[in-house]
């Protein structure tokens, strides 16, 4: 089952947020932490200029989201509706409540 409770959730799995994820467990691997992503894809934003230059192929700035989650990280595949400070609970769009003592955004929409 999920868990509903973490140190440290990473809201957003862009290159910042897979990237902040990897240095935390490298540096501490037992960390329970988790990435909330609703997107099944990771687009590779920088490589866009060259695309729109025509010198990189489109398709290799796409790739599936699951391959850049690193080990130890759990993938909780939701969209973050609202951050409740005072609670220290995340609410995701599905109305699942995650409870965590850091919650780090990298960045967020939320509409
Ligand atoms: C054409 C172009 C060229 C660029 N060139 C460069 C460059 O040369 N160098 C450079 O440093 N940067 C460049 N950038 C900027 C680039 O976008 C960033 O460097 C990098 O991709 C940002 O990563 P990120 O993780 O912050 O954001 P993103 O890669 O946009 O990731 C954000 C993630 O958060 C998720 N998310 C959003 N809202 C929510 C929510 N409410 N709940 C859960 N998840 C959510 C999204 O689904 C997404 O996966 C370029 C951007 C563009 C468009």
């Amino acid at each position: 089952m999920a868990r509903t409770h973490y140190q440290v959730l990473i809201i957003g799995g862009g290159n910042a947020g897979i990237s902040v994820a990897a240095h935390l467990l490298r540096r501490k691997p037992n960390l329970v932490l988790g990435i909330i992503e609703p997107n099944d894809k990771h687009y590779y934003q920088p490589a866009w200029t060259l695309v729109g230059g025509g010198a990189y192929d489109i398709q290799k700035t796409v790739q599936p989201e699951a391959k850049y989650i690193p080990k130890g990280a759990d993938w909780i595949k939701e969209y973050a509706e609202e951050i409740l400070p005072d609670t220290n609970t995340i609410v995701a769009r599905s109305e699942k409540q995650i409870y965590v003592r850091l919650p780090c955004c990298v960045p967020w929409h939320s509409t």
